[in-house]
């Protein structure tokens, strides 16, 4: 992908199927830190958007920090994390861990012996998440003597750090654990308070038991206020683990919405090593799944979005990849966006969102219009995504 592209722009793709015109037409139009072209062929009208992120979002690639790892990891009895830290020897970057580092109990033991002799070996650029097989030690204390001050403060579990432009949060999810997850817990406003306090262009957060999993364990509403908290915030990708497989998923909201524009992207990479779960029939918004390969996700953090690869252990092919961009910069345009958003059918592609749309009422020129605006009305902004909504553009 075009390098300029994949920092800092975003191309809205809007193919119209309009009822009136039979000939070409075209127009263009162009505001700071904008540019859009329409064209009417037939009866079609393309409407591309590209929005332009501010020179300094414009880093060196070269420079891009990396972000890897995987949850539900080390047992003495499996090969599957000497596999997976294998890779890790390949990959530079800081390591996460997305709980149940040790089986089975998260002993003293087991990190020492199953954990150190695979994956500890990275121990000292690895920034852990707790498991529920952590916790069968009890309160932790060995995961939290094993990592020490990179795990955070004994005892909580949960901690933030910056990795060049983006802030990472780490939560734990044990909430019984450490005095709930809800949204009158400590816990949660620790982060209430840690993202108002760094309100920096990407979020990533982390944590072991997923909000959504078409494996066994399913979908868990424990960690809703988690999602409902960062989705406010703006934030980007979820990582957790638990179930022992890769899934991705479509960016939505914390009540399983597509969203393709300010959407949590979430993945789940229960694929540390320990052994595979089969998923089950796809919940809402699933795009991939895996439950044979162990391996390692790698996440390059770009200014302002994001490259993911899934790298699978030695000897298997299963991969996945894909970026996107962080949510801040597509916030500035979103006045723009329920042109698009209208669409029966959209979604997004990387940097693009393509969409068809039955819209007909609109000319090239007026829809460009629309979709192009100098300004963006405050009342749009504080306004929610008017989903499929008919007479939103109208009253626009
Ligand atoms: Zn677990």
């Amino acid at each position: 992908m075009n390098a300029f592209v994949r920092l800092c722009a975003m191309m809205i793709l809007a193919t119209m199927v309009a009822g009136a015109p039979a000939a070409t037409a075209s127009a263009s139009t162009s505001t700071p830190g904008h540019r859009a072209t329409a064209t009417h062929v037939g009866s079609t009208a393309k409407i591309t958007v590209q929005a332009i992120a501010p020179e300094a979002m414009q880093a060196m690639p070269a420079a891009d920090p990396v972000l890897v790892g995987a949850g539900d990891i080390a047992g003495c009895a499996s090969a599957g994390d000497e596999a997976t830290a294998a890779l890790l020897d390949t990959i530079t970057g800081t390591v996460f861990t997305l709980g149940d580092n040790a089986y089975p109990s998260g002993t003293a033991q087991q990190f020492a012996d199953c954990y150190g002799s695979s994956w500890g070996r990275h121990k000292a650029r690895t920034r852990p998440a707790t498991g529920n097989h952590d916790y069968v030690t009890a309160g932790a204390a060995a995961y939290f003597d094993y990592f020490g001050v990179a795990a955070g403060e004994p005892g909580k579990g949960y901690y933030s750090y910056n990795l060049g432009a983006w802030h990472i949060v780490v939560l734990n999810s044990n909430c019984w654990a450490v005095g709930g997850c809800e949204t009158n817990s400590a816990q949660y406003r620790w982060l209430v308070a840690d993202l108002a306090a760094n309100p920096v262009t990407c979020t990533l957060a982390y944590w072991h038991h997923p909000r959504f999993s078409s494996g066994p364990h399913g979908n868990s509403t424990a960690v809703l206020p988690f999602w409902q908290a960062l989705y406010a915030a703006g934030a980007d990708v979820v990582l957790n683990g638990h179930d022992h497989d890769y899934e991705r998923f479509a960016p939505q909201t914390p009540d399983a919405l597509a969203d393709p524009v300010l959407g949590m992207r979430q993945f789940v990479v229960g694929s540390g090593g320990y052994s595979h779960y089969a998923t089950g029939q796809p919940v809402a918004n699933s795009e991939v799944r895996n439950s044979n390969t162990y391996g390692v996700l790698k996440l390059t953090l770009h200014p302002a979005s994001y490259d993911w690869l899934f790298v699978p252990e030695a000897g298997k092919t299963f991969s996945d990849s894909g970026s996107a961009v962080c949510h801040s910069v597509v916030m500035p345009y979103r006045a723009s966006l329920p042109l698009v958003s209208m669409a029966p059918l959209y979604s997004f592609k990387g940097t693009k969102i393509e969409a068809t749309t039955p819209l007909a009422k609109y000319k090239t020129a007026d829809a460009l219009n629309r979709v192009v605006r100098p300004t963006v009305p405050p009342n749009r902004l504080a306004r929610p995504w008017p989903h499929n909504d008919s007479n939103a553009l109208a009253a626009w």
